[in-house]
């Protein structure tokens, strides 16, 4: 299906949209990606929504790609006797412990010993999003004695961070683990790492992935910010996790974190997707808030790759009309000159290898002559992610005759997926081009296209080659070289 916006939008899949007719109204609605949560959900659950997708992309003939969040090593307080938890007052104690047995108005079970053997009396522990705020006094290897010092309502396996304190935990659970060779073998597209603290653990997943999905680091972690430019080293993704971020860090500094992520990641010319509470109100309305649509525009202005919805879209009232409203947001920023202004003010042009100087070749002559597209021929896919860090003003038609490299780039700014034959000489490779242009609307057989390949074929990161070239294809067998 052919998109005339150049972010991408994810969205989450949940209770709200596991049928096919929802994810297929989500798809035609504007979701380029769709996020499978793997805290929740059985692993039976999982395929049912996998093979629903791959069924869609199969019936709208274009590529979706599918990314697994992996849960990672979060906290969660034990279950209550009340099931609908209980209430802490400010300034009374609270005991978490290792004791299995079901919690009160006193106590609840946190089944992680390595965190009692990690606090020390003054230790912050925050639970439920943030909202308790709980200070340890005393605390032993299998217990911390706490004064509430924001109370609210604490329930079931509600979520736990520990803030102040690096947590000596296994980058992956054995959840994660056993996830992580699950939905590989399902085969998705990206898999992404909640809590990843160091570049270390980056590479053990991406060990065990071994190829099979590319690998997205959620920073979310005081650790992962002041690591990031190591781990972003190591990954082919980030997640701008601004929910756990901002219960980790005090709310104010997400800001600015979000700023300088998402511009470094644009210079890495990898994909940063920006997460969490984009539209929160829609959970339950039909209505974004105006300070909501806001948020989702800064990002964008800000040049981020991708902007995702949660809650709104799995477990929410109005999960398409969150997808139409980002949709739209996205369309009126794009449309804004000030939006182009922005995003070429900000691109640095520092590279020094010869793919860098052809794909900032083919923007400068796409933009200053009449040029309808810009066609790379990627393998890896590495061409055509530099191509989009340039930010053409022109579309992108990613062409590769690998399905995987196709679904991975749909989560990249601007690109355009078009599935092409192997392919051994570069004349067959712009009549490709040529006609992948025409048929999909880009241009007109009297149009001219750029289109850029390394030659030989097949050998990653070779670009070399630069071609103007017409879409008429006779005119390309009677001039082109070989
Ligand atoms: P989550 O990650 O939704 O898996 O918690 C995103 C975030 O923390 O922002
Ligand atoms: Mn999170």
């Amino acid at each position: 299906m052919r998109r005339t916006r150049n972010v991408k939008i994810v969205a989450t899949l949940g209770p709200a949209s596991d049928t096919y007719e929802t994810i297929h109204a989500l798809h035609l609605a504007g979701a380029d990606v769709f996020r499978l949560n793997m805290s929740h959900g059985s692993h039976d659950e999982i395929r049912e929504k996998h093979a629903i997708i791959r069924q869609i992309e199969e019936d709208t003939g274009g590529s979706i790609c599918i990314l697994a969040d992996l849960q990672g090593p979060k906290l969660r307080v034990g279950v209550f006797a009340n099931e609908d938890g209980e209430i802490l007052e400010d300034g009374a104690s609270f005991r978490m412990d290792l004791d299995a047995a079901e919690g009160d108005i006193n106590r609840v079970c946190l089944p992680h010993p390595e965190i009692f053997a990690a606090l020390e009396p003054g230790a912050t522990l925050l639970v439920n999003d943030g909202k308790i705020r709980l200070k340890v006094e005393t605390c032993g290897p299998d217990f911390a004695n706490c004064t509430v010092v924001a109370g609210g309502v604490i329930s079931n396996r509600k979520g736990v961070n520990v803030p102040d304190v690096v947590l000596p935990l296994a980058a992956l659970s054995e959840k994660d683990r056993k996830d992580l060779e699950f939905v590989c073998e399902l085969g998705v597209d990206w898999l992404a790492l909640s809590f990843v603290q160091r570049p270390e653990d980056v590479l053990e997943a991406s060990d065990l992935a071994n190829g099979r999905a590319a690998i997205l680091s959620k920073i979310e972690k005081p650790a992962a910010v002041n690591n990031f430019n190591d781990i972003l080293q190591v990954s082919d993704g980030i997640m701008v996790a601004r929910g756990d971020l901002g219960v980790e860090l005090p709310v104010q500094n997400v800001p600015p974190i979000q700023k300088r992520l998402v511009r470094q990641c644009r210079r890495a010319a990898k994909p940063v997707i920006v997460a969490t509470q984009m539209m929160e109100s829609m959970i339950e309305s039909p209505m974004p808030t105006r300070a909501e649509v806001s948020d989702v525009a800064t990002a964008i202005y800000e040049g981020a790759d991708a902007v995702m919805l949660s809650a709104e879209s799995a477990a929410g009232a109005y999960p398409v009309e969150a997808v139409t409203t980002m949709n739209n947001v996205a369309t009126e920023v794009e449309r804004d000159p000030t939006y182009t202004q922005i995003i070429e003010a900000s691109r640095e042009t520092r590279g020094i290898t010869i793919a860098d100087g052809i794909v900032a070749a083919a923007r400068e002559i796409a933009e200053k002559t009449d040029i309808k597209a810009i066609c790379c021929f990627s393998q890896s896919g590495t061409t055509a992610a530099l191509t989009a860090r340039e930010r053409p003003r022109v579309p992108i038609l990613a062409m590769t005759p690998l399905r995987s490299t196709a679904r991975r780039l749909t989560l990249t700014w601007g690109i355009n997926c078009v599935m092409t034959d192997k392919l051994d000489r570069f004349k067959l490779a712009v009549v490709a081009s040529a006609r992948a242009a025409t048929r999909q609307g880009y241009a007109e057989q009297t149009d001219q296209i750029v289109v850029t390949a390394g030659v030989p074929f097949n050998v990653p990161g070779s670009t070399n080659i630069l071609r103007v070239a017409p879409c008429d294809e006779r005119q390309i067998f009677n001039t082109d070289p070989e």
